[in-house]
């Protein structure tokens, strides 16, 4: 019998601690001459002079956190800025997009901000903000970071500086664990369970915090080392940023449901004194998420909805793809009701605007951005033009290029064009040759035989490479290592493509994709580290569905062919019965039901389901202990736990996958 490994793969588990990284150095290259050319005359077309962003950055800094380290129960580092120090210097290396080291430049800022009175930040001690209101009697926390380690720090340092007054309300601006994770951090359950702090979500929070992340999970996980870094080293030729804020934590993930629900388009609480105009903005950002104004500071906090770039409406990691068109009609509404009444735009990433009038123009580009990209593109689409080449034709109009909160620091330009294809029309152009389309590996076996051997193929992109062509070169090498991946030739100088178009892309995400794919072309696959147990919280706030759901996902259909299995579940604390049926190679369930011809019974507490869950215990160990007790054909199990598949997040990515 398996064990159910990696059940809650978490996006975040796998973040930045230096001792991870990768060592980068020994092969990265230098800017050719090509990429030093594009790079210039990028900067010559960007409004440098503008330094405002910084201004804004630093404004009413208390105190910062420097390079100080963020430690863990066992002294283990969580987080650090440490290894950041190479952008202190203002004039952006040959080796990074200019637009994009001026925002990692930004995005150095941190510490404790004063935002306006009664309204602070702490920013640069996780990849998102803590924002904290103080009301008449206590404090307004909203969005605890990712880790309990971080949100502690952060709570430490804002009580150095402010009274010491109790948590009376934790908010959740959305459903992505950089968002909620840390909470422990500021609260306990206990105040919660005694009522003494209110803990405040969007509608359908808790499914999008616990199964935005499971069916897809350990793919996700995966792509996510590729979108964020983290395996990168930090330096000029590796990881610079992650275009919302440095990076990830390595800590502790916790969860603590909401008691109260914001479920109306709009509502308006007063808590502790504080009265919070709460706004859903569903279909955007997040499944689940919100906006909040305060009237009586002028203060309109966007969450994740508007921050100092352009956000990505398809994640390099994978998800369900984003409605550009909501996104912009979201901004709208909010310039349109608080814009004018506003001093201060604060978001849950990035810096604050200031200035009522700065405010509405931020927030006029942030929606005209989305606008933009959402209507060029389904132009272009209705032209019969395809993803590629969309993504191709679109730029940015002046009026928005020439403002830096627009550019894609986190998204990607075309990205975003291919995600609103993706949105309308999907994965399929329309031409049927791709329907039949041979797989990666056969097609480029194919490829290159036709274009006369890998040898003929690689003297001209290696021509081709000295010509500065590295989207071609990266393309046709990338056929070559997946016709062959043992030639050590077609890997080097596929790596050394990937690596140029890295050093020129604008998006933080962009750059850390092509890296961390040009480091695995020379090396091979990186050693991760275990990723240990999954969040407990999130572990516990698993439906059963979303369980038997995940079951489904590792059945090997060929393994199950021909069998038919009938397991009844009871569930004797939490009073849960389902059917679980296996038939057709396709496992399925019901909840609230027995079935009369079940092989066998499987009687066991939802906690023990938890443990093994988190990796406390095994499916044989509870069987052993008697946790679990089964009547019937015991054997049945067995057979199916014999059939579900173990994931583990190291598959190839630029490379052949295994022959199944
Ligand atoms: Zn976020």
């Amino acid at each position: 019998m398996k064990r159910f490994t990696r059940l809650l793969p978490s996006l975040f588990a796998l973040a930045a601690s230096t001792a991870f990284a990768q060592p980068q150095f020994i092969d990265a290259k230098d800017a050719t001459e090509t990429t030093r050319t594009v790079n210039r005359a990028v900067l010559a077309e960007l409004p440098m002079s503008d330094k405002q962003s910084f201004e804004d950055a630093r404004r009413g800094l208390i105190e910062a956190l420097g390079d100080q380290v963020i430690v863990g129960a066992s002294g283990r580092p969580v987080w650090s800025l440490k290894g950041y120090e190479f952008l202190g210097k203002e004039e952006a290396p040959d080796t990074v997009n200019p637009a994009l080291w001026r925002h990692a430049r930004v995005n150095m800022a941190n510490g404790l901000f004063k935002v306006t009175d009664r309204v602070y930040q702490l920013r640069g001690l996780d990849l998102s903000n803590m924002t904290i209101i103080e009301g008449e009697k206590g404090l307004i926390v909203i969005d605890p970071l990712i880790t309990t380690e971080t949100a502690k720090a952060a709570m430490d340092l804002y009580f150095k500086h402010r009274p010491r007054k109790p948590v009376v309300a934790v908010i959740y601006s959305h459903s992505h664990v950089d968002h909620f994770g840390g909470v422990r951090g500021v609260i306990s359950g206990e105040d919660v369970a005694a009522g003494s702090v209110k803990v405040i979500a969007p509608a359908g929070f808790m499914e999008e915090a616990v199964g935005e992340n499971v069916i897809a999970g350990n793919a996700m996980s995966r792509r996510a080392q590729y979108q964020f870094g983290p395996l990168l080293a930090r330096g000029e030729k590796g990881q610079v940023d992650a275009g919302l804020g440095k990076t990830t934590p390595f800590g502790t993930v916790t969860l603590i449901a909401p008691t109260q629900l914001i479920e109306k388009p709009v509502e308006t609480h007063r808590i502790d004194g504080v009265d919070i105009v709460f706004e859903l903005t569903p279909g955007a950002e997040a499944p689940a998420e919100m906006i909040m104004y305060y009237p009586q500071f002028r203060v309109l906090n966007m969450a994740e909805i508007a921050t100092q770039n352009m956000h990505n409406l398809l994640p390099m990691r994978g998800a369900l793809v984003r409605d550009a068109r909501f996104w912009s009609k979201y901004i709208g509404g909010a310039l349109q009701r608080y814009g004018a009444r506003s001093d201060v735009v604060i978001a849950q990433h990035n810096w604050p605007v200031w200035g009522s009038e700065r405010v509405q123009d931020f927030l006029k580009k942030q929606r005209d951005t989305y606008k933009f990209i959402h209507d060029q593109t389904v132009r272009l689409m209705n032209q019969g033009y395809v993803g590629a080449e969309i993504a191709d034709a679109i730029k940015m109009p002046p009026s928005l290029a020439q403002d830096w909160s627009t550019h894609p620091f986190y998204g990607q330009l075309k990205h975003n064009v291919r995600a609103i294809y993706q949105r309308y029309l999907g994965y399929y152009d329309g031409n049927p040759a791709n329907l039949e389309a041979l797989p990666p590996v056969p097609a480029a076996k194919k490829a290159v035989e036709y274009m006369g051997g890998a040898d003929a193929v690689l003297r001209r992109a290696r021509d081709d490479f000295a010509k500065g062509e590295y989207r071609w070169v990266a393309q046709v090498t990338s056929q070559l290592v997946f016709a062959d991946p043992v030639n050590q030739d077609a890997r080097a100088l596929a790596a050394d493509a990937y690596e140029q178009l890295g050093y020129q892309m604008e998006s933080a995400t962009a750059r850390n994709a092509f890296l961390q794919g040009a480091w695995e072309l020379r090396n091979g696959l990186p050693k991760v580290p275990s990723l240990g147990t999954a969040s407990s919280d999130v572990a516990r706030a698993l439906t059963l569905d979303m369980f038997f759901d995940y079951l489904g996902v590792r059945l090997n259909g060929d393994k199950a062919l021909g069998k038919t299995i009938v397991l009844n579940w009871k569930f004797t604390d939490t009073q849960q019965s389902y059917v679980l049926n296996l038939e057709n190679s396709a496992l399925t369930y019901v909840a609230d039901a027995q079935a009369a011809n079940a092989d066998a019974t499987l009687t066991l507490t939802r906690a023990t389901l938890d443990d093994i869950s988190m990796q406390k215990t095994t499916f044989p160990a509870a069987l052993q202990s008697g946790a679990i007790t089964v009547t019937g054909k015991r054997e049945k199990l067995s057979e199916l736990l014999g059939m579900l598949e173990t994931f583990t997040p190291g598959f190839p990515m630029v490379e052949p996958r295994p022959v199944r």
